[in-house]
């Protein structure tokens, strides 16, 4: 038996046990899953831990931590801390789950968030809960699994507004983090990039506050996505090579202010942006000119550095370290 009244209650999740839509031994919520449901559709067992929707019928499974963590908008870990693993079968592991209702994402979720920093259903990705995460990173060519997230402060969500999104917090110069921004790991869905507090708040930020806190002279390459600043700096930093993101190329002035600081602290700027946007390139060597920053030019057939493979990184970096 599974004491979701109890549960409910202590999320503050609105629930019905009574009336036309609701069977015995059951209680049911709001569907995290269906758009709009402003009737409770979703069906929680107090027996089998299964869950399962009115309107659709795609909305169903077998663990009741899974539902736990959408319908009261946790990480799955602690979900399965509040309620054990009840009612999982076999059949269907917690990545199988994710992966299939990651399709089925079709809920606008109006939660604002008024914390800049980490939310309560963001969690570091384990072989166990949320392998799909790792999984998607390794084949961005990112090799170190759930260390790389702890290292470098990352964080995922499979409920809530950021659902099947790998997030990348923001910092600014003095380590504060301002905000986040979320890359899509579902394939069908169109905002790549979603951020909070939203993309102009985050232009006076940069990722990777590794390289914030560790610095100590030696290179510094700016690029303009996370994932290109990641693949570069996890490798770099072995060869004196470190690497943010600036988080697009609109840059303000309070981000040329972190930059400036930044740079200021290395013995050599590169500027490394997609192959398609060589004129910001050039008006933020521009803009930071003071510490004379070397625009790098990608090898042919190459449109962004994260697709630059494991050695032609090795190479890039030893490149620059010797580069003068
Ligand atoms: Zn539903």
């Amino acid at each position: 038996m599974i004491d979701w009244f109890e549960i409910l209650k202590r999320f503050g999740v609105d629930y019905i046990d009574s009336g036309s839509k609701t069977t015995r031994g059951h209680v049911n919520v709001r569907c995290p899953w269906c758009a709009e449901d402003n009737g409770h559709h979703l069906g929680l067992s107090l027996k089998t831990g299964r869950f399962y929707c009115w309107r659709d019928s795609r909305h169903c499974g077998s663990d009741s931590a899974f539902a736990l963590a959408h319908v009261a908008v946790i990480s799955y870990e602690q979900a399965v801390a509040e309620i054990g693993k009840v009612g999982v079968s076999p059949g269907e592991t917690i990545a199988e789950l994710s992966e299939r209702f990651s399709g089925l994402l079709r809920k606008k979720h109006s939660r604002v968030y008024e914390d800049l920093e980490w939310a309560k259903e963001m969690f570091l990705p384990t072989q166990q809960h949320g392998a799909g995460f790792l999984k998607y990173l390794s084949r961005r060519g990112i090799e170190g699994g759930s260390l790389v997230f702890a290292d470098y402060n990352m964080r995922v969500a499979i409920s809530g507004r950021f659902a099947y999104r790998i997030l990348f917090p923001a910092y600014t110069k003095s380590m504060r983090q301002i905000g986040w921004t979320g890359r899509t790991v579902s394939h069908d869905c169109k905002a790549r990039y979603l951020s909070h507090p939203d993309g102009r708040a985050l232009g006076s930020a940069v990722f990777c506050h590794r390289v914030i806190t560790s610095i100590s002279g030696g290179v510094l390459v700016l690029c303009e996505g996370p994932f290109d600043a990641l693949a570069l700096d996890q490798v770099g930093r072995r060869y004196g090579v470190r690497a943010v993101a600036v988080f697009g190329v609109s840059m303000g002035l309070a981000q040329l202010g972190v930059l400036m600081e930044l740079a200021d602290s290395f013995d050599r700027l590169f500027i490394l942006f997609d192959r398609g946007a060589m004129g910001s390139a050039e008006r933020l060597r521009a803009s930071l000119s003071a510490f004379s920053p070397k625009i790098l030019r990608l090898p042919s057939f190459v449109d962004d550095p994260g697709e630059l493979s494991h050695e032609k990184i090795i190479k890039l970096c030893r490149e620059l370290v010797v580069q003068r």
